[in-house]
Protein backbone atom coordinates (compact mmCIF):
# COMPACT_ATOMS: atom_id res chain seq x y z
CA UNK A 1 0.00 0.00 0.00
CA UNK A 2 1.25 3.57 -0.89
CA UNK A 3 0.56 5.88 1.97
CA UNK A 4 0.62 9.97 1.68
CA UNK A 5 1.18 11.95 4.40
CA UNK A 6 1.77 15.49 4.42
CA UNK A 7 1.61 16.65 7.91
CA UNK A 8 5.10 16.26 10.56
CA UNK A 9 2.82 15.14 13.34
CA UNK A 10 0.73 12.31 10.80
CA UNK A 11 4.48 11.24 10.30
CA UNK A 12 5.74 10.89 14.01
CA UNK A 13 2.58 9.13 15.22
CA UNK A 14 2.52 6.79 12.32
CA UNK A 15 6.37 5.85 12.90
CA UNK A 16 5.71 5.48 16.39
CA UNK A 17 3.07 2.63 15.69
CA UNK A 18 5.92 1.03 13.24
CA UNK A 19 7.32 -2.33 14.58
CA UNK A 20 9.38 -2.90 10.95
CA UNK A 21 12.48 -1.30 10.51
CA UNK A 22 12.20 0.89 8.13
CA UNK A 23 14.31 2.06 4.75
CA UNK A 24 14.53 5.51 3.41
CA UNK A 25 15.11 7.67 0.39
CA UNK A 26 14.77 11.00 0.57
CA UNK A 27 13.92 13.10 -2.86
CA UNK A 28 12.65 17.05 -3.84
CA UNK A 29 10.18 14.98 -6.43
CA UNK A 30 9.54 15.53 -9.95
CA UNK A 31 10.83 11.76 -9.74
CA UNK A 32 12.38 10.14 -12.93
CA UNK A 33 14.10 6.55 -13.44
CA UNK A 34 17.22 7.61 -11.23
CA UNK A 35 14.85 8.40 -7.63
CA UNK A 36 12.99 5.19 -9.03
CA UNK A 37 16.22 2.94 -8.71
CA UNK A 38 16.73 4.17 -5.27
CA UNK A 39 13.04 3.14 -4.37
CA UNK A 40 13.37 -0.50 -6.34
CA UNK A 41 16.69 -1.13 -4.16
CA UNK A 42 15.04 0.31 -0.59
CA UNK A 43 11.67 -2.06 -1.47
CA UNK A 44 14.16 -5.35 -2.35
CA UNK A 45 15.50 -4.73 1.21
CA UNK A 46 12.85 -3.50 3.40
CA UNK A 47 9.24 -4.41 4.16
CA UNK A 48 8.77 -0.72 4.59
CA UNK A 49 10.28 2.29 2.73
CA UNK A 50 9.41 5.56 3.66
CA UNK A 51 10.00 8.16 0.60
CA UNK A 52 10.20 11.21 1.29
CA UNK A 53 9.29 14.57 -1.45
CA UNK A 54 10.53 17.69 -0.35
CA UNK A 55 12.14 21.10 -1.94
CA UNK A 56 14.56 21.78 0.61
CA UNK A 57 14.67 26.06 1.05
CA UNK A 58 17.91 25.73 3.16
CA UNK A 59 19.63 24.01 0.26
CA UNK A 60 18.90 26.54 -2.50
CA UNK A 61 20.86 29.81 -2.45
CA UNK A 62 19.35 33.04 -2.82
CA UNK A 63 19.41 33.55 -6.79
CA UNK A 64 18.79 29.35 -7.65
CA UNK A 65 15.51 28.10 -8.65
CA UNK A 66 14.08 27.05 -5.50
CA UNK A 67 10.49 28.84 -6.79
CA UNK A 68 10.46 27.28 -10.09
CA UNK A 69 11.96 23.81 -8.68
CA UNK A 70 9.57 21.27 -10.15
CA UNK A 71 6.54 20.25 -8.17
CA UNK A 72 4.96 17.36 -9.44
CA UNK A 73 3.67 15.27 -6.54
CA UNK A 74 0.38 13.35 -8.86
CA UNK A 75 2.58 12.29 -11.43
CA UNK A 76 5.23 11.32 -8.46
CA UNK A 77 2.87 9.44 -6.62
CA UNK A 78 1.74 7.83 -9.85
CA UNK A 79 5.13 6.43 -10.21
CA UNK A 80 5.56 5.56 -6.74
CA UNK A 81 2.52 3.22 -6.98
CA UNK A 82 3.44 1.88 -10.51
CA UNK A 83 6.42 0.75 -8.59
CA UNK A 84 4.93 -0.96 -5.80
CA UNK A 85 3.17 -3.37 -7.63
CA UNK A 86 6.69 -5.16 -8.70
CA UNK A 87 7.03 -5.63 -4.43
CA UNK A 88 3.48 -7.69 -3.47
CA UNK A 89 2.89 -7.55 0.11
CA UNK A 90 5.28 -4.42 0.79
CA UNK A 91 4.45 -0.72 2.33
CA UNK A 92 5.16 2.50 1.12
CA UNK A 93 4.71 5.81 3.48
CA UNK A 94 4.94 8.71 1.01
CA UNK A 95 5.99 12.30 3.30
CA UNK A 96 5.17 14.90 1.12
CA UNK A 97 5.05 17.87 2.97
CA UNK A 98 3.41 21.37 1.14
CA UNK A 99 4.83 23.81 3.84
CA UNK A 100 8.62 24.00 5.17
CA UNK A 101 7.03 24.86 8.62
CA UNK A 102 6.36 21.09 8.62
CA UNK A 103 9.91 20.05 8.36
CA UNK A 104 11.58 23.40 9.81
CA UNK A 105 9.55 25.12 12.62
CA UNK A 106 9.48 28.64 12.39
CA UNK A 107 12.20 29.05 15.18
CA UNK A 108 14.65 26.66 14.06
CA UNK A 109 18.13 27.61 14.07
CA UNK A 110 20.61 24.65 13.71
CA UNK A 111 22.37 23.83 10.94
CA UNK A 112 24.70 20.78 10.49
CA UNK A 113 28.14 21.80 8.58
CA UNK A 114 30.37 18.83 7.28
CA UNK A 115 33.36 20.47 8.05
CA UNK A 116 35.75 21.11 4.83
CA UNK A 117 33.84 18.59 2.33
CA UNK A 118 30.78 21.25 2.76
CA UNK A 119 32.59 23.87 1.92
CA UNK A 120 34.99 22.36 -1.35
CA UNK A 121 34.25 22.48 -4.69
CA UNK A 122 30.47 22.38 -5.64
CA UNK A 123 30.45 23.86 -1.83
CA UNK A 124 32.82 26.46 -2.55
CA UNK A 125 30.51 27.70 -5.83
CA UNK A 126 27.06 27.14 -3.43
CA UNK A 127 27.85 28.45 -0.94
CA UNK A 128 25.99 27.07 2.04
CA UNK A 129 24.41 24.32 0.10
CA UNK A 130 25.71 21.32 1.94
CA UNK A 131 24.84 22.76 4.91
CA UNK A 132 21.33 23.04 3.91
CA UNK A 133 21.34 19.65 2.41
CA UNK A 134 22.79 17.75 5.93
CA UNK A 135 20.03 20.00 7.68
CA UNK A 136 17.40 18.84 6.14
CA UNK A 137 19.47 14.79 6.07
CA UNK A 138 19.49 15.03 9.68
CA UNK A 139 15.95 16.36 10.20
CA UNK A 140 14.20 14.01 8.13
CA UNK A 141 16.17 11.06 9.83
CA UNK A 142 14.96 12.13 13.05
CA UNK A 143 11.35 12.11 12.01
CA UNK A 144 11.72 8.85 9.68
CA UNK A 145 14.39 7.23 11.82
CA UNK A 146 15.32 4.19 9.07
CA UNK A 147 17.57 1.51 9.41
CA UNK A 148 19.04 2.40 5.74
CA UNK A 149 18.61 5.20 3.50
CA UNK A 150 19.21 5.13 -0.04
CA UNK A 151 21.36 8.36 -2.19
CA UNK A 152 22.38 8.49 -5.69
CA UNK A 153 26.00 8.92 -6.72
CA UNK A 154 24.93 11.17 -9.13
CA UNK A 155 25.70 13.81 -6.33
CA UNK A 156 28.52 11.76 -5.15
CA UNK A 157 29.67 15.16 -3.13
CA UNK A 158 26.29 15.00 -1.12
CA UNK A 159 27.04 11.60 -0.53
CA UNK A 160 30.26 11.58 0.98
CA UNK A 161 28.66 14.45 3.20
CA UNK A 162 26.00 12.54 4.40
CA UNK A 163 27.99 9.51 4.92
CA UNK A 164 30.31 11.26 7.19
CA UNK A 165 27.86 13.22 8.99
CA UNK A 166 26.34 9.70 9.76
CA UNK A 167 29.91 8.82 10.78
CA UNK A 168 30.35 11.51 12.85
CA UNK A 169 26.94 11.22 14.67
CA UNK A 170 27.10 7.94 14.95
CA UNK A 171 23.60 7.93 13.83
CA UNK A 172 22.52 3.92 13.31
CA UNK A 173 21.92 4.68 9.61
CA UNK A 174 23.63 2.77 7.06
CA UNK A 175 24.01 4.64 3.58
CA UNK A 176 23.61 3.25 0.43
CA UNK A 177 25.66 4.99 -2.68
CA UNK A 178 23.17 3.84 -6.03
CA UNK A 179 24.73 4.40 -9.39
CA UNK A 180 24.02 6.72 -11.93
CA UNK A 181 20.80 6.21 -14.14
CA UNK A 182 21.44 7.72 -17.80
CA UNK A 183 19.57 8.40 -20.98
CA UNK A 184 20.39 6.13 -23.93
CA UNK A 185 22.70 9.32 -25.18
CA UNK A 186 24.68 9.09 -21.63
CA UNK A 187 22.98 11.98 -20.12
CA UNK A 188 22.88 11.58 -16.28
CA UNK A 189 18.90 11.91 -15.75
CA UNK A 190 17.84 14.74 -13.73
CA UNK A 191 15.13 17.12 -12.85
CA UNK A 192 17.08 19.44 -14.01
CA UNK A 193 17.27 18.75 -17.79
CA UNK A 194 14.00 19.51 -18.72
CA UNK A 195 15.36 23.58 -18.42
CA UNK A 196 17.57 22.58 -21.22
CA UNK A 197 16.22 23.63 -24.80
CA UNK A 198 16.37 21.09 -28.09
CA UNK A 199 20.00 22.80 -28.71
CA UNK A 200 21.44 22.86 -25.43
CA UNK A 201 20.73 18.87 -24.72
CA UNK A 202 22.27 18.24 -27.73
CA UNK A 203 25.49 20.24 -26.41
CA UNK A 204 25.25 18.79 -23.02
CA UNK A 205 26.69 15.09 -24.23
CA UNK A 206 29.98 16.50 -23.81
CA UNK A 207 29.98 15.60 -20.24
CA UNK A 208 29.50 12.24 -20.13
CA UNK A 209 31.82 12.07 -23.50
CA UNK A 210 34.32 13.70 -21.63
CA UNK A 211 33.80 11.53 -18.64
CA UNK A 212 33.63 8.45 -20.67
CA UNK A 213 37.36 9.99 -22.99
CA UNK A 214 39.00 9.92 -18.90
CA UNK A 215 38.21 6.79 -18.45
CA UNK A 216 39.90 5.41 -21.28
CA UNK A 217 42.70 7.89 -20.85
CA UNK A 218 43.59 6.47 -17.30
CA UNK A 219 42.36 3.19 -17.88
CA UNK A 220 43.17 2.30 -13.82
CA UNK A 221 46.46 2.98 -14.21
CA UNK A 222 48.29 6.00 -11.73
CA UNK A 223 51.22 6.22 -14.29
CA UNK A 224 48.00 8.11 -16.66
CA UNK A 225 47.50 10.95 -14.24
CA UNK A 226 50.17 13.36 -15.27
CA UNK A 227 48.26 12.69 -18.94
CA UNK A 228 45.12 13.25 -17.48
CA UNK A 229 45.56 16.43 -15.36
CA UNK A 230 47.12 17.80 -18.87
CA UNK A 231 43.57 17.12 -20.75
CA UNK A 232 41.66 18.90 -18.01
CA UNK A 233 43.56 21.87 -18.47
CA UNK A 234 43.28 21.73 -22.22
CA UNK A 235 39.17 21.15 -21.80
CA UNK A 236 38.84 23.64 -19.12
CA UNK A 237 39.45 26.19 -22.03
CA UNK A 238 36.28 25.85 -22.86
CA UNK A 239 34.91 28.26 -20.18
CA UNK A 240 31.47 26.56 -19.81
CA UNK A 241 32.83 23.70 -17.42
CA UNK A 242 32.30 25.13 -13.78
CA UNK A 243 34.89 22.44 -12.62
CA UNK A 244 36.24 19.62 -14.33
CA UNK A 245 38.20 17.67 -10.92
CA UNK A 246 39.76 14.50 -10.06
CA UNK A 247 40.25 13.47 -6.16
CA UNK A 248 40.50 10.53 -3.90
CA UNK A 249 36.87 8.84 -4.32
CA UNK A 250 37.12 8.09 -0.63
CA UNK A 251 38.82 11.06 1.21
CA UNK A 252 38.19 13.99 -1.41
CA UNK A 253 41.68 15.13 -0.79
CA UNK A 254 43.23 16.47 -4.15
CA UNK A 255 46.58 14.25 -3.39
CA UNK A 256 46.58 11.11 -5.46
CA UNK A 257 49.67 9.87 -4.18
CA UNK A 258 48.22 7.36 -1.92
CA UNK A 259 45.04 7.25 -4.02
CA UNK A 260 43.39 3.72 -4.64
CA UNK A 261 40.38 5.30 -5.95
CA UNK A 262 39.61 8.28 -7.92
CA UNK A 263 36.86 10.05 -8.79
CA UNK A 264 36.53 12.60 -11.75
CA UNK A 265 33.70 15.19 -10.86
CA UNK A 266 32.03 17.60 -13.12
CA UNK A 267 29.94 20.44 -13.45
CA UNK A 268 28.89 21.61 -17.39
CA UNK A 269 26.88 24.61 -17.61
CA UNK A 270 24.18 25.35 -20.05
CA UNK A 271 22.48 28.87 -19.93
CA UNK A 272 21.41 29.23 -16.13
CA UNK A 273 21.40 25.19 -16.10
CA UNK A 274 24.21 23.15 -14.49
CA UNK A 275 24.37 19.57 -15.51
CA UNK A 276 26.52 17.61 -12.55
CA UNK A 277 27.89 14.42 -13.33
CA UNK A 278 31.02 12.36 -11.99
CA UNK A 279 32.63 9.16 -12.31
CA UNK A 280 35.01 6.96 -10.39
CA UNK A 281 37.51 4.26 -10.90
CA UNK A 282 40.48 2.01 -9.12
CA UNK A 283 43.83 2.74 -9.64
CA UNK A 284 47.00 1.09 -9.26
P1 LIG B 1 16.90 14.99 -5.76
O1 LIG B 1 15.42 14.80 -5.87
O2 LIG B 1 17.51 15.61 -6.97
O3 LIG B 1 17.31 15.64 -4.46
O4 LIG B 1 17.51 13.53 -5.72
C1 LIG B 1 17.09 12.60 -4.76
C2 LIG B 1 18.03 11.42 -4.77
O5 LIG B 1 18.01 10.81 -6.07
C3 LIG B 1 19.49 11.81 -4.49
O6 LIG B 1 20.09 10.83 -3.66
C4 LIG B 1 20.08 11.83 -5.88
O7 LIG B 1 21.47 11.60 -5.89
C5 LIG B 1 19.34 10.68 -6.54
N1 LIG B 1 19.38 10.82 -8.00
C6 LIG B 1 19.06 11.91 -8.74
N2 LIG B 1 19.29 11.68 -10.05
C7 LIG B 1 19.77 10.43 -10.15
C8 LIG B 1 20.23 9.60 -11.23
N3 LIG B 1 20.24 10.04 -12.49
N4 LIG B 1 20.67 8.35 -10.94
C9 LIG B 1 20.68 7.90 -9.66
N5 LIG B 1 20.28 8.62 -8.59
C10 LIG B 1 19.84 9.87 -8.83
Amino acid sequence: MVKVIKSTDELILLRASERRSVGFVPTMGNLHAGHISLLQEALTSSELVYFSIFVNPKQFGPSEDFSRYPRTLEDDIRLIQECLTKFPGKDIVVYAPQDPKEVFPPVFNTAFSVQGLSTDLEGELRPGHFDGVATVVWRLFDLVKPAKAWFGLKDYQQYLVIRQMVRDLALPIEIIGMPIVRESSGLALSSRNQYLSREEKDRSLILFHTLTEMRDLLAGKKEKLPELKTYIQKKLQDKNWNYLELRDAETFSKDLSQSKKVTILAVYQLGTTRLLDNTQMEIA
